[in-house]
């Protein structure tokens, strides 16, 4: 069975191939042009991943998943959030990103830094979602930077074990990640198909 991603950022997706690598992963972008972008309008993680599924699965005749995914911190009521790719402006960067948070974070104690890294991921077919699964990862906001593996916010999110996520390898990263807590989900249902 082959499964499309439809995603553009190509770190999920080598995550994505990485989790599920009994499966036949590819990218949506290979067979929809790659001018065709969702607006993420939804104001959460499961409106998002079931729109962007709903709609690039309409274009092909295969199953499509969807992750929206995102930090959350306690302090600031879940914010960024869905807004997480955007929370310092439209086009900002991971780097952009980063800075942003820590500013809001860094006159903040160590016990009001709880936050986690929530995924969601629609699975759809013919334009129509036909189920979900989410996962969660919790941890801290750092008061600094540290390693270089990852992607957006890994390199200040802390891990009840001391360690930033952007210092695990991949595999220790996908072991526990908000993303491998979804994906598994999905990988035992698509067993039943
Ligand atoms: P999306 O493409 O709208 O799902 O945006 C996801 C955003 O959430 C990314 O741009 C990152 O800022 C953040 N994010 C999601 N998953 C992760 C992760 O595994 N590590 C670090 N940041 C993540």
């Amino acid at each position: 069975m082959k499964l499309y991603v439809a995603t553009k950022n190509q770190h999920k997706l080598k995550e994505i191939k990485e989790i599920l690598s009994d499966v036949d992963v590819h990218s949506v972008y290979e067979v929809v042009d790659d001018s065709i972008d969702v607006e993420e309008t939804g104001n959460t993680f499961l409106a998002n991943a079931s729109l962007k599924a709903k709609t690039l699965s309409a274009m092909l005749d295969e199953y499509v998943i969807a992750d929206d995914s995102g930090i959350t911190v306690d302090a600031l009521d879940g914010a960024p959030g869905v807004y997480s790719a955007r929370f310092a402006g439209p086009d900002a960067t991971d780097e952009q990103n980063n800075e942003k948070l820590m500013t809001v974070m860094k006159p903040l104690p160590e016990e009001q830094c709880g936050a986690s890294y929530v995924c969601v991921i629609a699975l759809s077919r013919g334009g129509i979602v036909e189920r979900t699964f989410s996962g969660l990862c919790e941890g801290f906001i750092a008061k600094e930077y540290k390693g270089a593996g990852g992607f957006g916010y890994d390199s200040m999110f802390l891990l009840p074990d001391g360690r930033h996520m952007a210092e695990l390898t991949d595999k220790e990263k996908n072991s526990i990640s908000h993303r491998n807590m979804a994906l598994q989900e999905l990988k035992e249902y698509l067993k039943t198909k």
